[in-house]
């Protein structure tokens, strides 16, 4: 057996999951949390069911100390580590800026060019280093990689990317869209040409990540052409807690008008916006449940949601050149057949017809939600980003250490 560890760190917690590569499947996985408080916790999953679980409350320092009781936790609940053959960890980092291109092992190099790109991302790659730091201390004889959120859109063309202000201080302060999520919409769009089994190259897909945060990516032939999330994580669409694309003026007004500053302004758009604002509640299933029970303040804040996914949708439909694939995932995505029947209706006209049985299946594998005329066909495919990290590290070990 031969198996990867693959850690997703933030500024106060990490989760984790060992997956077996031979069969591609998870062994554990786990989540340390409230790093630095006076009473942290950890959770560790030994196996797929609720018996397989145990959890500590303990005051956890740092992320040292995190890795350590999260050792302790394999080693009294499996599965051992040494029979699982760890043979690298793979480390999610959000931003890898235009250095990162592709997965990376990680050397001290590599981890301070990491550190640096915290300018662009302050509230996601400080906790990525920690981690990283922290767990090579604590698996000092495997290789680590870092495989970036950013990556996969490093196709997007200029005209994409550029934002239409001053180009030397854009340069200077590395403004420009990077996208996010994109290990889930390589492992989507990759995931529809093995499901419909058609060449990648020949198809022109839509990847809808729905999940707390949202992005919207447009896949010409594998490769990313367009993204909705921007220089940060907050641009494009209706999210959770995010409010997606506003006019930058809005944020001129609010500081002059209501005195707000950048923090409070900062908390108001990524923290208090998107659903949260409009309904109340960030979290789409109570969203929803407000709005079939005829709240309609619920219904009002979907028709916010659905009408700017609508927009993207049709937006990477002329981008691309027309479509052949909408692909819903992530957690609204993949279970939400009011918001995949929402965003897409009134779509007939562009060929994108939903079949309404299809819609409302209930399952957890791949499918197809369109009718058989529909001429863009419409799927659900459920992500895996943990495994898509795993294979993209086994990958990059292969490739820098040919004897493993
Ligand atoms: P994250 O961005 O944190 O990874 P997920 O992909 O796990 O998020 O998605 C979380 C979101 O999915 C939450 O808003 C949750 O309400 C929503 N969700 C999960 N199941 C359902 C469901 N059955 N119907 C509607 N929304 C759902």
């Amino acid at each position: 057996m031969s198996a990867v560890l693959v850690v997703n760190s933030g500024s106060s917690s990490f989760k984790y999951q060992l997956i077996d590569m031979d069969t591609e499947t998870e062994l554990a996985s786990g989540l340390v949390e409230r790093i630095g408080e006076p009473v942290g916790h950890s959770r560790h999953n030994a196996g797929p069911t609720k018996a397989d679980r145990s959890e500590r409350d303990l005051p956890i320092v740092d992320h040292t100390a995190g890795f350590a009781v999260m050792i302790e936790a394999f080693s009294q609940h499996g599965p051992q580590l040494s029979d699982a053959s760890l043979i690298a960890v793979g480390h999610r980092v959000v931003q890898g800026g235009n250095r990162f291109f592709e997965p990376t092992e990680i050397t001290h190099l590599v981890e301070l060019n990491i550190e640096d790109l915290s300018e662009i991302a302050p509230l996601h790659n400080p906790g990525a280093v920690q981690g990283i730091r922290a767990a090579r201390a604590s698996f000092p004889n495997v290789p680590h990689v870092a495989v970036f959120d950013t990556a996969f859109h490093q196709t997007l063309p200029p005209a994409a990317y550029t934002y239409a202000i001053d180009k030397d201080l854009a340069t200077r302060y590395r403004v420009r869209k990077y996208g996010f999520h994109g290990t889930s919409h390589k492992f989507v769009s990759e995931a529809v040409a093995t499901f419909l089994d058609r060449p990648l190259a020949d198809l022109k897909t839509i990847v809808l990540h729905l999940g707390n945060g949202a992005s919207a990516c447009a896949v010409d032939g594998g490769r990313s052409i367009d993204t909705s999330m921007g220089m940060t994580p907050l641009q494009g669409l209706v999210m959770g807690t995010r409010s997606g694309d506003i006019d930058p003026a809005v944020i001129f007004h609010l500081r002059r008008r209501a005195g707000m500053n950048t923090a409070e302004l900062d908390d108001l758009l990524n923290r208090r916006g998107g659903m949260l604002a409009l309904a109340g509640n960030g979290d789409m299933r109570d969203v929803e449940d407000a709005s079939i029970a005829g709240d309609p303040v619920a219904q009002a804040a979907l028709d916010v949601y659905f009408h700017r996914l609508k927009g993207y949708v049709g937006s990477y439909y002329a981008q691309l050149g027309g479509a052949d694939v909408i692909v819903f995932t992530a957690g609204v995505g993949e279970n939400s057949p009011i918001v995949r029947a929402g965003s897409l209706a009134g779509l007939e006209g562009m060929g994108i017809e939903i079949d309404p049985v299809r819609n409302e299946a209930k399952s957890r594998k791949s499918r197809v939600i369109s009718t058989d005329a529909s001429k863009v066909t419409v799927l659900v495919i459920p992500t895996n980003e943990e495994l898509e990290i795993a294979r993209q590290t086994l990958a990059t070990i292969n490739r820098t250490h040919p004897s493993n």
